[in-house]
């Protein structure tokens, strides 16, 4: 498993998502996906699931330092005292005493992010996270992040048909954590003629070339989602293999700006 390494911390590069994952297929999922290495695990407040990661990692027997977690504050419980108050139900549900990373969900332009952040910093000075961050964040509302607190990660869409330039760069700038979400364009990289014929050069599946493109961008790690065993066992199957310098720049041209999660509370993408 390759690892990040950001700000002098280790962050396993591929994770497990588990958005739209809920009850026995998440506990499953998550079970089988600790079984085959995996050591980052993404939920979220909004996901209705952190119950069973929290389980799943129990009974797997895994240590708790080896595992990677990341769960996220929603929009509506920015508030200081709300994310004090859900994030302690979190730590319940999830059944630890810390996270490794906390992030806003997305951002909220009715709560001052200062004082959002603060709360968050609080909680790791607390020692019930171990990094906070921010998802959904834009350049500005980024680099706005960075001057209130010591942000760690940026999680945002990032796949081969939504270029990220920006961020990334930023992330480089800052070395911050670019979390690549819905890394698989939400399965639709399946069938791309490019990625196919990369793929077949190196006998892997398009979805893999997709996630190794990721992984092999500094700062950039990539948390797929896969409810089907062989998905999961393929996406993890990606450390065998290397795209060249060539192949990488065929996958950045393939950007299109395709957004697959856009929901109306989003910020404008192009600030
Ligand atoms: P994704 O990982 O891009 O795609 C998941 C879809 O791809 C599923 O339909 C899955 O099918 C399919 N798939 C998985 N592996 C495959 C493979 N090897 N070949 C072909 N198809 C494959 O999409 P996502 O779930 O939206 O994103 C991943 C994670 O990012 C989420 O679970 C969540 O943790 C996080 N996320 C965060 C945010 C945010 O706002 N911060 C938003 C969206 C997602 P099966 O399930 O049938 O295996």
């Amino acid at each position: 498993m390759e690892v990040r390494e950001i700000q002098g911390h280790r962050v396993p590069a591929l994770g497990f998502g588990t958005f739209e994952m809920e009850g026995r297929s998440c506990y499953d999922g998550v079970r089988e996906a600790l079984d085959l290495g995996y050591r980052h695990l993404d939920t979220a407040q909004m996901y209705g699931n952190e119950e069973q990661v929290g389980r799943a990692i129990r009974d797997s027997g895994v240590p708790r330092d080896e595992i990677f977690l990341t769960t996220k504050v929603w929009y509506e419980n920015l508030a200081p005292e709300a994310v004090r108050r859900t994030t302690e139900a979190s730590l319940r549900k999830l059944a630890v005493d810390t996270v490794d990373l906390l992030l806003i969900h997305w951002p909220n332009d009715r709560v001052p992010l200062e004082q959002t952040l603060a709360a968050m910093v609080e909680l790791r000075r607390q020692g019930r996270t171990r990094q906070v961050g921010v998802s959904n964040f834009t350049p500005t509302l980024l680099r706005q992040a960075l001057e209130l607190a010591p942000v760690f990660c940026n999680q945002v869409e990032y796949h081969p048909f939504l270029g990220q330039e920006s961020l990334v760069e930023l992330a480089r700038e800052h070395d911050l954590l670019l979390t690549a979400y819905s890394p698989l364009a939400r399965g639709r990289v399946a069938g791309d003629p490019t990625l196919r014929e990369i793929g077949d050069s190196h006998g892997k599946t398009e979805a893999q070339v997709a996630l190794r493109w990721l992984v092999q961008q500094p700062n950039v790690a990539a948390i797929p989602k896969a409810s089907t065993p062989e998905h999961r066992r393929a996406n993890f199957d990606i450390f065998d293999f290397e795209l060249s310098a060539e192949e990488m720049r065929r996958i950045h041209g393939l950007a299109r700006g395709q957004r697959m999660i856009d929901p109306s509370f989003a910020p404008a993408w192009e600030s």
